[in-house]
């Protein structure tokens, strides 16, 4: 059922007899987004802005309003939004939900953190507005909390100021956890955003390429982002398989060392590379893929990290989308949020049936003896001990749920 105006949300989400569930952009890779037999609420309707204050970078807008939207409308009058995900394609609403993170987190935090207040609707046809200390409680629950206590339909943000769309690089070949720990550590003050490509292949000796980066100034070049490619159909077989791993990591590795040092690029090919190969899902093939993402605490970052990557290589699972990053210590705002931190770790596996989730569970004895979790955004089969055990706020989200509000993932881990 689609959304197109903030006005009927209430009405309309109250009507429903089958619980019902927000879905933005479905940007999520597991099932945070889907609710099979259930009612899907679809957002991208509410795609108004409703104000916006040049001269303080105070954005109001509908909860369906995409991320890549409000870069251009900002990035011209010299704003942009603070916290960038992976992607653009992504609306304001479903980042919220699951507060998501960029590759600045030691600078700038959460999406949560950028948010002054929004509006939610209960199925009970009750509208609340909560932010920082308005409503704490419902402001903590929601931040993170997956959709479940109501639909999002206004948020305020406040965005940065941005000299300009381009970033100054500077890209670090690096071998062994220790050097990425001291490369990121060193990278804390003086870089906005970094990043690590790693070859999962490399097992513990993790070779990859740190990339740091700054906003530049406003002399930097000014060509348009990188043109968007297609991969126009799926392929039988996944192109993405063990025999093109290998030398595809190799080959990145050594061209990304041949090339390393200091460069301008557009802030878009840096974020969101992604977005320039539309339908890259669809080099996964017919079975698709999954994607894990943990975070351990600091002091246990580089032996878990190290034991994952041995059982990812002794395994010969993994793609060549593996990123290493740590989160900086600012603790998030929602009960839910998945930042804590610590060192994170996300890959995706093409799904190859029983020995993919096979490998995970070995990956989650890892994650559960150093005391870390997963990210539900990024989940469709974690067991819920994981969940549990990674979330010690869950008994206290569960007071704000929307009894009318399900999803395949609160079903499977939350028991509704
Ligand atoms: C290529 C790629 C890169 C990514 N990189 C990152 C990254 O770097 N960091 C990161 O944190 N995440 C990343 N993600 C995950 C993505 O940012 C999140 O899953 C995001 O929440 C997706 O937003 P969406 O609009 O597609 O929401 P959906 O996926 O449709 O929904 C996500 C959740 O939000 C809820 N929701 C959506 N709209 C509303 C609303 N109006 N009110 C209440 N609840 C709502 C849904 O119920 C669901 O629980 C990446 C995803 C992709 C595909």
């Amino acid at each position: 059922m689609g959304l197109h105006d903030a006005a009927q949300v209430a009405k309309l989400v109250s009507s429903g007899r089958l619980p019902g569930l927000a879905h933005g952009m479905g940007r999520s890779y597991g099932d945070a987004c889907l609710n099979p037999g259930g009612q899907l609420w679809l957002t991208a309707g509410l795609d108004r802005f409703i104000a916006f204050d040049e001269a303080t970078g105070r954005l109001t807008c509908e909860a369906g309003v995409l991320l890549r939207d409000i870069q251009q409308l900002a990035m011209p009058r010299g704003w942009a939004l603070p916290v960038m995900p992976g992607t653009q394609q992504v609306t304001v609403g479903g980042a919220i939900a699951n507060d998501v993170h960029g590759k600045n987190h030691h600078h700038s935090g959460c999406f949560g953190d950028h948010v002054l207040r929004i509006r939610l609707v209960r199925t009970d046809g009750s509208t609340l507005e909560c932010g920082p200390g308005l409503q704490p409680g419902w402001w903590a629950a929601t931040v993170g909390g997956l959709g479940l206590t109501g639909v999002i339909v206004e948020a305020e943000i406040q965005l940065r100021r941005a000299a300009s769309a381009w970033l100054d690089t500077e890209t670090v070949p690096f071998s062994g956890m220790q050097e990425f720990l001291q490369l990121s550590d060193g990278s804390e003050t003086a870089w906005e955003h970094a990043v690590a490509w790693i070859d999962c292949l490399s097992g513990p000796l993790v070779r990859g390429l740190f990339m740091r980066a700054n906003t530049a100034g406003p002399q930097a070049r000014r060509e348009p982002a990188p043109r968007a490619l297609t991969v126009p159909f799926v392929p039988p077989v996944p192109l993405a398989n063990r025999l093109s791993l290998r030398p595809f990591n190799a080959l990145y590795f050594h061209r990304g060392r041949m090339k390393a040092g200091r460069t301008v690029i557009h802030g878009a090919a840096f974020h969101h590379p992604l977005d320039a190969l539309h339908g890259w899902n669809r080099l996964y093939g017919p079975t698709g893929f999954f994607q894990y993402q943990s975070v351990v605490p600091r002091d246990a970052g580089r032996a878990a990290t190290e034991a994952m990557l041995a059982e990812i290589a002794r395994a010969g699972e993994g793609s060549c989308l593996a990123v290493l990053k740590t989160f900086g210590a600012r603790a998030p705002c929602g009960m839910l949020s998945f930042v804590r931190p610590g060192v994170t770790l996300a890959l995706d596996f093409p799904n190859r049936g029983a020995r993919t989730l096979a490998l995970f569970e070995r990956l989650d004895a890892i994650v559960a003896d150093a005391g870390g979790r997963l990210y539900a955004a990024k989940d469709a089969r974690m067991p819920r001990a994981l969940f549990e055990a990674g979330y010690p706020r869950l008994d206290e989200f569960v007071a704000f749920r929307d009894p009318g509000i399900s999803s395949g993932l609160s079903r499977r881990l939350l028991g509704s």
